[in-house]
């Protein structure tokens, strides 16, 4: 790992729809950075579990594949962004996914004297991304993610990082789910990719390429915005 002194704190932040590789990217340059993975979906998922009033507004929303609101999502973003790992940097997957996110994420960060260090964005084809979603599984009990095809465990069943053997899918990742929300992303995320390229700080990553390909480009990237 390289989150010793020599490491200055980076904020990244991943751009991409549903299933292009973002949550995948993030665990892996959590462990090779030190910087802290913060995904709203899995903020929201909690939420929806421990049936918080959030929770309880948000449920609907994600199962029909739309976004949840600006206003419910910047709050549990803020919340989270102000506990002390995040001091090292963090790697957002899945936030922004609005303009006003974006908006709402560069006044929290001038507000603590940051900024965004870099987006990158993952470009796929929208239509890898149904197999990719309808494949995806999860470990309960660390939350790596696996694929049916494109990412299977060495035994299969069992968790390769923690020797789990529950494994979990998610209520959304389905075939008509992931229409909509392949929709929601082209109207409403994809324009950050334009708001990130006019402040200078945009990256294009090929993530149709294999998982360690993509890997390899992105440590590329984050050891820039970390030296
Ligand atoms: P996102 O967080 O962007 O929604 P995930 O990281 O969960 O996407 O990836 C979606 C699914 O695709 C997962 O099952 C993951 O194992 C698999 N996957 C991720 N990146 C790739 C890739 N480059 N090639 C093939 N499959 C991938
Ligand atoms: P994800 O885990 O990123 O695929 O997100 C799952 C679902 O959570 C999305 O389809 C949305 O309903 C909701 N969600 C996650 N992040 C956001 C966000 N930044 N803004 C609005 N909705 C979100």
């Amino acid at each position: 790992m390289m989150d010793g002194t020599d490491q200055k704190a980076a904020n990244l932040v991943l751009l991409g729809p549903p299933g292009a590789g973002k949550g995948t990217q993030a665990r892996m340059l959590e462990e090779s950075f030190g910087l802290v993975q913060l995904s709203t979906g899995d903020l929201l998922r909690a939420a929806v579990k421990a049936g918080t009033e959030a929770g309880r507004q948000a449920k609907a929303v994600m199962e029909a594949g739309d976004l949840v609101s600006d206003e419910i999502v910047i709050a549990i973003l803020r919340d989270r962004l102000g506990e002390p790992d995040c001091a090292k940097g963090v790697i957002l997957d899945g936030f922004p996914r609005t303009t006003g996110q974006a908006e709402a994420l560069d006044r929290l960060m001038t507000e603590t004297g940051q900024g965004i260090t870099a987006a990158i964005s993952l470009e796929v084809d929208d239509n890898a991304m149904v197999a990719r979603i309808s494949g995806r599984y999860t470990c309960a009990g660390c939350g790596e993610g696996y694929h049916d095809t494109f990412k299977t465990p060495a035994t299969p069943g069992t968790c390769d990082k923690c020797g789990g053997t529950e494994m979990t899918r998610r209520a959304d990742d389905n075939a008509e789910t992931v229409e909509q929300r392949l929709r929601a992303y082209h109207a409403q995320t994809a324009p950050l990719i334009d708001y990130y390229d006019g402040k200078g700080v945009l990256a294009r990553v090929d993530a149709m390429a294999d998982i360690d390909t993509v890997a390899q480009e992105l440590n590329t990237i984050v050891a820039q915005a970390v030296a």
